[in-house]
Parts: structure tokens; C-alpha cells; sequence
């Protein structure tokens, strides 16, 4: 049952009407708490679907709490996003305790341990996934919950199906969807006052002990659930949590904004928000970086002239992204790309390689291109890589590979093992657009056909590539975190 105006679940003075969808309509609450099952908006402040259910609360007079599923078996979990995440779990237990909140983190499945909850909840609030198997969770729990259920989507600063009601063909397509209705969705959820705090010594309904005191330490836990380590962790770089989303905000505002407009393409300079990793968790709201963008660029000229190239790759690109996972449902896969560019990759498919490597030899960074070996050792040690870099790791793994089809799993496969952002809507439509999706034919080549191309010679054309190497190695070596060593 969905019903946008079912009004017993729905805030409309406080959520937009858009943000919201009513997935099990109820007259009035259950017996027992509010239950928001946190799952992609992984944070305290600026959350929507949280403010919603604080909302809930304090209409039916209620405590609240969060609940939090926790699986070793997550499709693609391993240590160094695991960790990543329970950094940022850790900080979010903290500030609930602050604002009378109850929380609890499970072992199980995440549509199980919400639906245990469900059961002993007044109603359940959740936030909105955007990928396959985010949105059969939430399918299964509407459809079994025997409370309210409702969705709050707070990862998009447009509402994806606000934005467009189809699979866009290209940002050119969707940019005047999103523009259009910036201002009306670029607003943040007003803190919620909590009325009745969350009962001392009190579990939030659900079945299975908690792992909320284990959060303390990350990399234990991690090791406790035996998720897989053999990428290792990439703590010693980057460290997940609003409160590290937020220094990485700050970075970019106070600093990064003045260079991002000229220097985004430069990948041996730092001229990037490193803010992916933490959008990927929900770690910090896309609203919230927007109006920071906003906000400096309207204080300081420098800052305003990279306004538009940031707010373009922020808003149109992720969120071409969200509509490509949303409305496609091979997102992930070789049937999604377009047309031209299977058939134009498949008549190229037998064309004479400059080289060819095994998946292994590329996993290990040992090709016979210093570039490309930098961005595998800069992904496969920080859990990070430059933009521009991606985009020629992408098209290198294809010019490589002897079967087009093959290049495009592998490259989706490296992509989500070791990227802290990877297993994004970011990731399908970046991955899509190596092999031409969002893009439109070019000149004909061999091996790509009409699908963009792109050579070593094109990075030492339009940027350092070697002062690119130097930098990584240099990175790798330190094991400190890049935050603090950026140059901007
Ligand atoms: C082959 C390939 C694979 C990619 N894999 C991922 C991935 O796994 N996860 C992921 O989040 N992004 C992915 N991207 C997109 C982009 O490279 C990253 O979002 C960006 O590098 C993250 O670094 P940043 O936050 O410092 O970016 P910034 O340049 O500071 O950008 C700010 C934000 O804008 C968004 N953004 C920037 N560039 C893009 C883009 N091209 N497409 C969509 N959104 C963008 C991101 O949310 C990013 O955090 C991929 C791109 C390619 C070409």
C-alpha cells in the first residue's frame, strides 16, 4: 500500500511532500517507540528521514530511537568500508545520546532487523536506497510490517522522481530538470525538539543483542564479524564520520572552492572535495553541501567562479546518477549501456590490442603505464582516486581487455572492492559511462569504436601526469591522513 497523503505518517510542515512516500498507510500508531531504521543516511544532523520520526514522536508523544542493521554479508562489504561506515555509526550512537535518542545496532540482514523492530514500534520510519537490493529491502518491509511505514528520501538535493519521471539520456537532458527546482529542494530539515527522551536502560524493540558499546572500536568489531579483509583497511588516509565530512566541508569552502572551477581536472594537485566516501554513507546531507557552496561563493569572487563547475558535478552528475540507478534496472550491468555503443563495441571487439593484460596483472598495478599503475596504487592503498584519473583507469581496463563485456565487470569489480565511495549509483554510472552511457558517439577509432577514448598522451597534454605519480607514491608512503596533507 502507498499513499503520499496518508496523513497520520506524513509531516507535511516539516518534510516536503516529495522527500516522502507513505509505503504502509496507518490510521494512528502501534503501541511502543517510533522506530527510524537508518540504513543510507547514515547521520545525525540534517536528516530528514530522523527529523520525520522526531516529528512522529512528538506528535503521538512517544520516545524514538534508531535502529541500525549491521551485515557482514552486505553485498561487497569488506574491512576498509566497513570501518569506514562503523566510524561513522560511532558518531551517530554519540549524538543521539545527546538528543535523547534511543539507538541500537544489529547483527542481521538489514530488512530483517528492521522488520524485527517494526514489530514492537509505533510506526517505522526509513530513508530512501536507490539500488537494487536497498529497494527490495524496503519493499519487503512495507509489505510486512505490521505498523506505518514510511520513506523519507534525503540523499538527493532533488527528489529523483521530482526531477524526471524517466532514464535520462544525458546531463544535457536532465541539468534544466534539476535547476528548475534547486531552490524549492535545496532546503534543510529544522531540528526537531525531543519532547519525551529516550527511557534510561531501555531497548529499542527488536530482536538480538546490540553491537552500539563494540562501535568504540572499528576495527575490532570488524574483525569480530569476519568481513572481509583482504583489501585491507585504508584508515591511516581517510576516516569516516560527520565530523570528518565536515572538516573535509570546510576544506573545500574555505579553500578548495577558490581552485575547483580550474584546477578539477589536474590530478596532481588536490583540487577536490574528497566528500564522495562520505555522501556514499550518508554521512553528511548533499543539501548541506550545496548551501555551504552557496554560501562561500556568495562571500568570496574566487570561490564564486567554480560555483557552477562544483554545483554541476554535485547535483547534476550525482544525481544523474541517482536517476540512471532509479530508472534503470541493469544499472549495474553491460545491457544498460545504449545502443550505439554495444553495437559500435562489438564490431571493434576483434581489433588488434596495443596490449593485452589479465585481470590480475591490472589488479596488481603492474602494466607497462606508470599512470594507470599510480591510480591502482592510489585506489587500491587510500580507497580513493582523482576523478580524472577514473575516467582513464576506465577506458585503459577497456583498450586492454580482449572482450569488451569482460572490461566492463572487471572494471565494476576493482571499482566497488576498493573505492570507500564504490557500490554508489556513482559508481554504475561511472562505470556505464567509460563504455558510452551519458555520453554521445565520437570519431571512430580501433577497440572503441565511436566510445570515447583516452591516451597517456591526452594526461600530458592537459595536466602533469608525472608530478601525478610522485604524488601518490609520495601519499602512500606517509600513511597519513590526506586531509591534512592536501595541497589545494
Ligand atoms: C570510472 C569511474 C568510476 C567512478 N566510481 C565512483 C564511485 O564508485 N563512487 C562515486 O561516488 N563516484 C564515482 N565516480 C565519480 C567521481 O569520480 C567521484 O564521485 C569523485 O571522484 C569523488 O571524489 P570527490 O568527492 O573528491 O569529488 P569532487 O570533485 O570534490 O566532487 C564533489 C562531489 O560531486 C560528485 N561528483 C563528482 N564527479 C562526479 C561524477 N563524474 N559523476 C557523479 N558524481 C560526481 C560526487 O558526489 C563528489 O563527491 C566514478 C567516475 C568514473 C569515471
Amino acid at each position: 500500500m502507498c499513499d503520499r497523503d496518508a496523513p497520520a505518517l506524513t509531516v507535511p510542515e516539516l518534510t516536503p511532500k516529495e522527500r516522502v512516500r507513505v509505503r504502509r498507510a496507518a490510521d494512528g500508531p502501534n503501541p511502543g517507540p517510533v522506530v527510524y531504521w537508518m540504513q543510507q543516511a547514515q547521520r545525525a544532523s540534517d536528516n530528514p528521514a530522523l527529523e520525520h520520526a522526531l516529528a512522529l514522536a512528538a506528535r503521538w508523544d512517544r520516545p524514538a530511537c534508531v535502529v541500525v542493521g549491521l551485515d557482514a554479508q552486505y553485498p561487497g562489504a569488506n574491512e576498509r568500508s566497513f570501518v569506514f561506515m562503523l566510524e561513522g555509526l560511532r558518531g551517530v550512537r554519540d549524538a543521539l545520546a545527546e538528543r535523547g535518542v534511543g539507538f541500537a545496532c544489529r547483527l542481521g540482514a538489514p530488512d530483517e532487523v528492521a522488520l524485527a523492530a517494526a514489530r514492537g514500534a509505533a510506526a517505522l520510519v526509513c530513508d530512501r536506497g536507490y539500488l537494487r537490493h536497498q529497494r527490495a529491502w524496503r519493499t519487503r518491509v512495507a509489505s510486512e510490517a505490521p505498523c506505518g511505514v514510511v520513506e523519507v528520501e534525503g540523499e538527493a538535493v532533488v527528489p529523483v522522481e521530482a526531477a524526471s519521471a524517466k532514464a535520462e539520456y544525458m546531463a544535457r537532458t536532465l541539468r534544466p530538470k534539476v535547476q528548475r527546482l534547486l531552490e524549492r529542494f535545496a532546503v534543510l530539515p529544522s531540528a526537531v525538539a525531543v519532547a519525551r527522551p529516550w527511557p534510561a536502560d531501555t531497548v529499542p524493540p527488536g530482536e538480538g543483542s546490540g553491537f552500539e558499546a563494540e562501535l568504540d572500536d572499528p576495527h575490532a568489531l570488524a574483525h569480530r564479524l569476519a568481513v572481509d579483509g583482504a583489501a585491507g583497511s585504508v584508515s591511516a588516509y581517510f576516516r569516516g564520520g560527520e565530523t570528518h565530512a565536515a572538516a573535509a566541508l570546510r576544506r573545500l569552502t574555505d579553500r578548495v572552492l577558490d581552485t575547483y572551477g580550474d584546477d578539477r581536472n589536474q590530478p596532481q594537485r588536490d583540487a577536490v572535495s574528497y566528500l564522495g566516501m562520505h555522501l556514499h554513507f550518508g554521512q553528511v546531507s548533499p543539501v548541506r553541501v550545496l548551501r555551504a557552496v552557496m554560501d562561500a561563493s556568495r562571500e568570496r569572487d574566487s570561490a564564486a567562479r567554480s560555483r557552477d563547475a562544483f554545483v554541476e558535478e554535485l547535483v547534476v552528475r550525482r544525481e544523474l546518477a541517482i536517476n540512471h540507478a532509479w530508472f534503470e534496472p541493469a544499472y549495474d550491468r553491460y545491457e544498460a549501456l545504449p545502443e550505439w555503443a554495444r553495437k559500435t563495441l562489438s564490431k571493434h571487439a576483434r581489433d588488434e590490442r596495443e596490449r593485452v593484460y589479465d585481470p590480475a596483472t591490472l589488479e596488481a598495478g603492474e602494466t607497462d603505464d606508470p599512470y594507470w599503475n599510480a591510480a591502482m596504487l592510489e585506489m587500491r592503498a587510500t580507497g580513493y582516486m582523482h576523478n580524472y584519473m577514473r575516467m582513464y583507469w576506465g577506458k585503459r581496463i577497456l583498450a586492454w581487455s580482449s572482450d569488451p563485456e569482460a572490461a566492463f565487470d572487471l572494471t565494476r569489480t576493482l571499482n566497488d572492492r576498493y573505492f570507500l565511495d564504490g557500490r554508489d549509483p556513482n559508481s554504475y554510472a561511472g562505470v556505464a559511462w567509460v563504455y558510452g552511457r551519458h555520453d554521445r558517439p565520437w570519431p571512430e577509432r580501433p577497440v572503441f569504436g565511436t566510445v570515447r577514448s583516452m591516451v597517456a598522451a591526452g594526461l600530458r597534454r592537459k595536466g602533469d601526469p608525472d608530478a601525478y605519480v610522485a604524488k601518490v607514491e609520495r601519499r602512500v608512503a606517509a600513511r597519513s591522513a590526506v586531509l591534512d596533507e592536501a595541497r589545494d
